[in-house]
């Protein structure tokens, strides 16, 4: 069966096509610069890669495109030859705490969550809606960035502030990344031979985004990101933790609106605000010819990710291991060595050869006798939404 991915963001459409169970994937891409003047049109498939650049009006229009390309290049006759359609949905609130198919009720509590993410439900929903003015009758699932952490209990999830803002206006904690989350926590557990019961184990999703997660018998308990992903750790332009304080500081005194505060947390701060860049190798080459800023922004990063281990070990009580994933958790060997280095206490200690080694394999990368397993294993969130849309259309 052929099971669509779809990532829908305000201007661009990420696709991935698979055969199911199987797992292969048959054909994925990028339509990017949705509604402007040209738009550009990405496909690796089992061929040469296929790219364009043209107007797509919205993503209905990429949709369409789609369609028609695909047969094009033998990688599916029509939308209709589909088994169903997976979406990456960010916010489910409180009401989805599980991969739902999507019908006019669930349509419609995606889209009462907008004021919960303005940024992202109302894409996500452009691409619900797009798919289902091309083909109506074919099944589709929500799969929610939030609902893997819907099993943290209230002491993790709620935040301390008046009883009402939670009651009437849902301000608590819901995290995001989930769906990573899960999929590394799930694949460490099968490693560890605890495939049934779930590892205890602290997640770090180190991309773009960023977030911790403490696991415990394959379930969230506590994760850094908030009522929305601004909270937690560094992140490439987030500011994560700060004093809610600043915020008013520079309304008064630095005279900013709420839209340039808000605007300045999460586009402006993180690694770029500290060192002009949001990319973690041009930090690291920037901190290795020298550069103060970057060795700055590189230390913050760093000092953070041991802040909030440290925190979810004593959370969790026990830890199997560490797992590290993302771009950065995957790929950057010094950023996992020097949060490894200050984990001591907990009795970590690194292969210095295995963090070094450039795999793409899920590996461990402790030495022989650390009290805890250092994991590296690289996310599939794509992956997981195809198994779940896949799971609940053959139920
Ligand atoms: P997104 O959150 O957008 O999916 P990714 O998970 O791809 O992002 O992560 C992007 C981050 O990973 C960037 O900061 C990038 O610099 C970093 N990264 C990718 N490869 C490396 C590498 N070899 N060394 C250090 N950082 C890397």
């Amino acid at each position: 069966m052929k099971i669509l991915v779809l990532n829908s963001g305000s201007s661009s459409l990420k696709f991935k096509l698979y055969e199911m169970p199987s797992k292969k994937v048959l054909a994925q891409g990028l339509v990017e610069r949705i509604g402007e003047e040209r738009s550009l049109i990405h496909l690796r498939y089992d061929g040469p890669t296929y790219e364009s650049s043209e107007p797509v009006h919205d993503h209905r229009h990429a949709l369409e495109i789609l369609e028609k390309i695909f047969p094009r290049f033998g990688i599916l006759p029509s939308f209709k030859e589909l088994g169903g359609v997976g979406h990456r949905v960010v916010h489910g609130g409180e009401s989805f705490t599980a991969p739902t198919l999507i019908d006019a009720t669930v349509r419609s509590a995606i889209k009462a969550l907008i004021p919960l993410a303005p940024l992202h439900n109302p894409a996500n929903l452009m691409g619900i809606d797009a798919f289902t003015a091309l083909a109506p009758e074919t099944p589709q699932v929500a799969v929610f960035d939030t609902a893997f952490h819907q099993s943290m209990p209230p002491e993790a999830f709620r935040y301390a502030l008046p009883q009402s803002w939670y009651t009437q206006r849902q301000v608590r904690r819901y995290g995001f990344h989930g769906t990573s989350h899960y999929y590394v926590s799930r694949e460490l557990a099968k490693h560890l031979g605890k495939g049934d019961s779930g590892a205890d184990c602290i997640t770090l999703h180190l991309g773009n985004g960023a977030s911790a997660c403490a696991v415990r018998g394959g379930q969230s308990v506590e994760t850094s990101m908030g009522l929305t992903p601004l909270e937690g750790l560094v992140m490439g332009t987030r500011s994560g933790d700060i004093d809610p304080a600043i915020v008013f500081y520079m309304q008064e005194n630095g005279g900013l609106s709420s839209e340039e505060v808000d605007k300045a947390l999460n586009k402006a701060s993180g690694l770029l605000g500290l060192a002009g860049s949001n990319d973690m190798r041009s930090i690291q080459e920037k901190m290795n010819a020298g550069d103060a800023a970057a060795k700055l922004a590189f230390d913050v990063f760093v000092h953070r990710l041991v802040k909030y281990v440290g925190a979810y070990a004593a959370v969790l009580g026990r830890l199997d291991a560490l797992v590290f994933t993302g771009g950065i958790g995957e790929h950057s060997a010094p950023v996992r060595r020097a949060v490894c280095e200050r984990l001591g206490i907990l009795g970590i200690a690194l292969d210095p050869a295995a963090n070094e080694a450039e795999r793409s394999d899920a590996r461990a990368i402790h030495a022989q006798g650390s009290a805890v397993d250092v994991w590296v294993i690289p996310t599939d969130e794509e992956g997981v939404i195809a198994e779940e849309t896949y799971r609940l259309v053959t139920a």
